[in-house]
Parts: C-alpha cells; structure tokens; sequence
C-alpha cells in the first residue's frame, strides 16, 4: 500500500478514535462570566484580625477573597499553643467591621467553635454549622454558601451531612496540584496551601486553553506574619491580581455558575437554560454571548 495512503487511513482512526473518546459535544465553548476561562479562588480560614491586612491586599489587586470565619470566637482573644514553649495570642475580627473589611470579599462558614467534625454525630455536626450560618448570616451582607472544614476534619459522611445545609460548597486542605474543577463540591480539594502558591503561578498565568480551570489557593493570614510567607503572597497577587484573562470569584459564585453550567439541557440539537437557572455565558466567533434562564440555543 502506498505510504502516503497508509498514513492517511492510520490518522482517520486515530481521529476518529479520539471523537468517540471525548466528552459529549455541547457545540458550544463555554465561559465564565465575561467571557473568561480561568478563575482563581483565595479561601482563608479562621477569621484573625489579620484578615484585614490580606483583604485590603486582595482589594489593590481586583481579587476576592473567601473568608472562613468562627463566629462564636469573633470579638475575643485566644491563647494558641504553637508548641511546649510557644503560645501565641489570636486576636479575632470583631463583629462590627466585618461588613466594611469584607465588602468585596464573601463570608463563610469554618464551624462555630473551629470544632474537627469527624467523630462528631450528625446531630452535633448540624449544630455547629448551622449556628455558625446564622450568626455569619445576621453579621453579613452575602448569602452563606461556602464552608471549609476545621482541621481539614471531614469524609465521606461528614459531606453527605453538610450537604443536607443550606451550604453548596465545602473545601477540604488536600492539595489536587491541578486547574480542574471539583467532581464533589462538598470535597472540594483546593489547588494547594498558599506556601506552594508561586510553583504553579507561571504555568496558571501562561495558560492559554478554551477550557474552563480553576486555581485555587487556600491558606491563614496569620501565617504571613512570617516575613518570608508575606513576601510570597505580596508576589502572587502582584503577578496574578489585575489580570484581563482571570475570573475573580468567591467559592460560592463560583459552584453557582459551575452549578448552572451544570443544570444546562444538552441534545444533539438544541441547548435549553431551564427556568430559575443562572445566566450562562459562551464564546461564539470571538463575541461573547449569553443564554437566559427559560431560553433555547438551536443548533
Ligand atoms: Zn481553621
């Protein structure tokens, strides 16, 4: 057989074996609000006053944080032993400022008391994570919907119960070391800790794919009182804050949008944004366009 030809034959297989392999075809390059295909999400956790500093940082960037709070310590001090010899006094946010400190940023919920809820009974787990949603409620402006779990404590049945909540989203502190998005967002596996942060900037900001990702950094405040951790984070949102290519999401407006992405009524003909869905956005030819609940694309 001719070369040429075998090639030929050989590359039509493998195409076509490429197609079958693929996901189902919407016919439509999604995107983030405005048009975008990457989005970074910063979770920090346990509401210190040093929280202040990194919104206020976050803000000079056009970042927003996601800020997990422990609203039965809020207006307190602690003791923190960091060690046999090492204590340390936790001064928390107080109740007032929360609102100003947080304006662009999202409240959620980190347990009432900070309490690791494996072990605890579904009972006791609702409890914590109830009241601290009423409290954060009362003290916000936004709408509780994202929580991270004290201690990184949580498994498959502390999810399931979490899920029961008004809350749509939970992060855990096991690193993925990658851009997808979340299979299970009551196991939502951030990117990684902030102090592996800058080891995946470069390749995030040089990524250039009509694929919607995700870097997701979590993190303290108070950990940035270590000169050398305060420094990294002043480089990162310098190089990844104010960027044209990049949504700058909270974790609850992000799983809403995936959620409705999600909810999308896909045929081989024809796309319908079932009523009471969110807005969808899509790219088509260049121009960004979006699909209202209760309409239908054709193909
Ligand atoms: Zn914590």
């Amino acid at each position: 057989m001719n070369k040429n030809l075998s090639l030929l034959i050989l590359t039509l297989i493998l195409s076509l074996l490429v197609m079958g392999c693929s996901e189902k075809n919407t016919f439509i390059d999604w995107t983030y609000p405005n048009g975008k295909y990457k989005a970074l999400i910063m979770s920090y956790d346990d509401g210190l006053v040093d929280d202040i500093a990194l919104a206020q940082l976050f803000d000079r960037y056009g970042i927003v944080g996601t800020f997990h709070l422990n609203s039965g310590f809020l207006d307190t001090k602690a003791i923190w032993n960091e060690g046999k010899t090492n204590e340390v006094l936790q001064t928390y946010l107080s109740t007032d400022t929360l609102q100003h400190v947080f304006k662009n940023h999202e409240i959620a919920v980190h347990g009432t008391y900070h309490k690791a809820l494996v072990g605890l009974s579904d009972e006791e787990i609702l409890e914590e994570i109830n009241v601290d949603i009423e409290n954060l409620t009362a003290l916000s402006n936004n709408k509780i919907s994202s929580m991270s779990y004290a201690f990184g404590s949580t498994n498959e049945n502390v999810a399931d119960v979490i899920s029961t909540t008004q809350l749509t989203n939970a992060r855990t502190v096991k690193a993925s070391y990658n851009f997808e998005l979340p299979q299970n967002y009551y196991l939502w596996n951030p990117t990684c800790h902030d102090n592996e942060a800058l080891d995946y900037l470069e390749e995030y900001i040089s990524l250039n794919s009509p694929t919607l990702s995700l870097f997701y950094v979590w993190g303290h405040s108070w950990e940035f009182r270590d000169t050398l951790r305060n420094e990294n984070i002043l480089k990162f949102c310098n190089e990844i804050g104010n960027r044209d290519d990049i949504w700058y999401t909270g974790a609850g407006a992000f799983a809403d949008y995936h959620a409705s992405l999600k909810a999308l009524e896909i045929t081989d003909k024809e796309i319908t944004n079932p009523k009471g869905n969110g807005v969808v956005y899509f790219n088509e030819k260049g121009q960004l366009k979006s699909l209202d609940p209760g309409k239908r694309l054709i193909r």
